[in-house]
């Protein structure tokens, strides 16, 4: 069997691009170990906040795109993404923090992001349930949030509409001619041949490259995250962050409080699974429950881990690699709100070549040395005693 494109990762990158090309008229395979969104996968795993502020310059464009098309994602999708768009606040609460406040949105403004300065007062007019120590916010009202499983899904669902033939449940691994990668191969011995190949795999990146001799500077990290028992819907309207915290905070369409933050997991042993750390639970909680008073009043219902491929730099490798294959991995847990423009932009760039909005993400941009590589894959994962 063959196909123009195989993409390897029905994540929310891997769906975002299959159904891109699928719709542009490409042959197009997409296969999953698993499927869509299946644990431990970060697509599984995410916060699924959409913000626009903050991120590093090279994404600001991705960031502006994506921003554009989430509000009409839902409806070509043919899909309910459990999307909403309360605006995305980020907190300062003391002076020292006032100053980054005022730094983003300068940052932000050069290029070219509505955002807004709000004062105490105005914090609590859109939020009235977050702490009066709350001195200054940096608010986008477009930002908001989506369900990245139903995401992953609906991308699935509509690449398979429009063409594309789905694969889930065994593993695949890259077959070579030479130097050149010229398809897949799965457990049950089949094969499928394609002009190219694209790797969106996650945290499973390093693995799968491994046999061609590809090093990427990446490593696997599980992210941990939690969920309150319900409370009444529509009291926190805007997703949250905070100069001074490890903190990403919302209220869901259920009414639960949903915390997240760069806080790591365990590794278990098993594959790429990790499990959640009770201290960072807790601290995480606390976090939370400082910036949201009326958390007091709840209790901690669910907590999971899910893993993602991280890049020395942050930012994630979208482009061409070796002959036949094509890599878009290393998202550094923030690879949701920009997946609707990396699948455009991915498509793009396999139709006409050289997309410059993904110059600045060339898998060969970065050439750490082994000491520098080594520190960072040895980072340890406790940030609490
Ligand atoms: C806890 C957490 C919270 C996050 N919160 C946010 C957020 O609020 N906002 C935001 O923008 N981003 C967030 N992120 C980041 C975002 O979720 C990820 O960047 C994004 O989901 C990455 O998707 P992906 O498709 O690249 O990878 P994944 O979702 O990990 O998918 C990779 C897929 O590849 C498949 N695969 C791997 N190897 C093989 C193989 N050999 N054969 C076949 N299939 C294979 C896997 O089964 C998997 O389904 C968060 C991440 C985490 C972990």
């Amino acid at each position: 069997m063959s196909a123009d494109v195989i993409v390897i990762g029905a994540g929310v990158t891997g769906g975002a691009i299959a159904w891109h090309l699928a719709r542009d008229g490409a042959r197009v395979a997409l296969i999953d170990a698993a499927g869509p969104a299946c644990r431990p996968s970060a697509s599984w795993a995410s916060a699924g906040g959409l913000r626009s502020q903050g991120r590093h310059a090279a994404d600001q464009p991705l960031t502006l795109m994506a921003a554009a098309r989430w509000p009409v994602l839902g409806a070509e999708l043919g899909a309910d993404l459990e999307e909403s768009f309360g605006g995305h606040l980020h907190l300062a609460e003391t002076g020292e923090e006032c100053a980054a406040i005022e730094a983003r949105i300068a940052a932000d403004r050069a290029g070219g992001l509505a955002i807004e300065r709000l004062e105490a007062a105005q914090i609590r007019e859109i939020a009235p349930e977050i702490t009066p120590r709350a001195l200054l916010g940096a608010y986008t009202p477009g930002d908001g949030q989506a369900h990245p499983g139903r995401v992953a899904r609906a991308f699935a669902e509509a690449a398979e509409q429009d063409g594309a033939q789905l694969r889930f449940g065994q593993p695949a691994t890259l077959l070579r001619d030479g130097d050149r990668v010229t398809g897949v191969a799965f457990a049950d011995g089949t094969t499928l041949r394609a002009a190219t190949t694209v790797v969106a795999a996650g945290a499973w990146t390093q693995a799968l490259l491994a046999p061609l001799g590809l090093d990427l500077p990446i490593r696997a990290r599980g992210l941990q995250m939690l969920l309150s028992d319900l409370a009444p819907r529509d009291l926190l309207a805007p997703t949250v962050t905070a100069v001074g915290r490890n903190l990403s905070l919302k209220q869901l369409r259920s009414g639960a409080f949903m915390m997240g933050g760069r806080w790591f997991a365990r590794p278990t042993g098993r594959g790429q699974e990790t499990a959640p750390l009770d201290a960072h639970a807790a601290k995480q909680w606390a976090g939370a429950a400082a910036i949201l008073p009326r958390l007091a009043r709840h209790r901690l219902v669910h907590q999971w881990a899910g893993t993602e491929a991280q890049s020395i730099d942050g930012d994630p490798f979208i482009g061409r690699s070796r002959p036949g294959l094509y890599l878009a991995c290393g998202f550094s847990n923030h690879g949701f709100q920009i997946c609707p423009a990396v699948g455009a932009l991915v498509a793009r760039d396999l139709r006409d070549g050289a997309e410059p909005l993904l110059a600045p993400f060339a898998p060969g941009r970065l050439a750490p040395d082994a000491a520098q590589l080594a520190a960072f894959r040895a980072e340890p994962i406790l940030e609490v005693a």
